[in-house]
């Protein structure tokens, strides 16, 4: 299947190159497996969509300290879970969500989330993003969330086709990944598309895997930051 991929739609970037792409920014970044509980990774998962972790993490935690359960969570009403999430994107939206969630966990899986895709994306607010999380952080097992970030870094990078939607990246680059990789990958590519790989302006200056990109305006963004970087220079002595 990949290989038809490649040979007729001639991605740019090869397997080989991003594997190589990965283990370096892994060398930089030093990413660790990350995991947590199920039912907290869930509800972290809902809450991110759209919201920066600086929102989401302490709503989160929030949440969590008045309802650490299914249970806890359906016994809590639409308003107490606009309030304590707020300010989230979308929060009233989430919060009935998050509360139909709880029900839909007690009444079709015994308060307990489930641990297969299929069963995670019949529960509202979950898509393919959230139960990817789920998987990977709150059951370790090897699924490659693709956000924003991932998206973005795979298609500059050219593993994946300008157009490609995060379904489709997602089983590109799942195609190509260890188990082990698909652990960190999520974490890996956020985090340099955070720091280095940023969605305006790129820092492709100081990037580690400059020469593996198959961006096109890598060196325009290259020549802009050194060009920027000697103003700024200039402008102490
Ligand atoms: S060279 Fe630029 S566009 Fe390519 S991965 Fe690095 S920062 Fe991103």
């Amino acid at each position: 299947m990949l290989y038809i991929y490649y040979f007729f739609i001639r991605l740019v970037m090869t397997p080989k190159d991003f594997i190589s792409a990965i283990k370096r920014l892994q060398k930089i970044y030093k990413i660790k497996i990350r995991r947590g509980k199920p039912f907290e990774i869930l509800v972290h998962g809902i809450l991110s969509t759209r919201t920066k972790d600086e929102t989401t993490f302490p709503a989160q935690e929030r949440l969590l300290r008045m309802a650490d359960s299914p249970y806890k969570l359906s016994l809590l009403t639409t308003k107490q879970i606009e309030k304590a999430i707020f300010p989230v994107g979308f929060y009233k939206t989430k919060a009935r969500m998050l509360k139909k969630t709880a029900t839909e966990l007690l009444e079709e899986f015994n308060g307990k989330v489930p641990g297969t895709k299929d069963d995670l994306l019949k529960l509202p607010g979950v898509g393919p993003k959230v139960a990817s999380l789920v998987l990977v952080w709150g059951f370790g097992l090897p699924y490659i969330p693709v956000d924003t970030h991932v998206n973005r870094v795979s298609k500059r990078l050219g593993i994946v086709p300008k157009d490609s939607k995060p379904e489709e990246t997602q089983q590109v680059i799942e195609t190509i990944l260890s188990d082990r990789e698909k652990l960190i990958a999520n974490h890996l590519l956020v985090t340099f598309g955070k720091d280095i790989c940023k969605p305006i302006s790129p820092l492709c200056y100081r990037c580690p895997v400059y020469d593996l990109c198959e961006y096109k305006e890598k060196e325009y963004y290259r020549a802009k930051g050194k060009i920027s970087q000697n103003i700024s220079f200039n402008h102490y002595i």
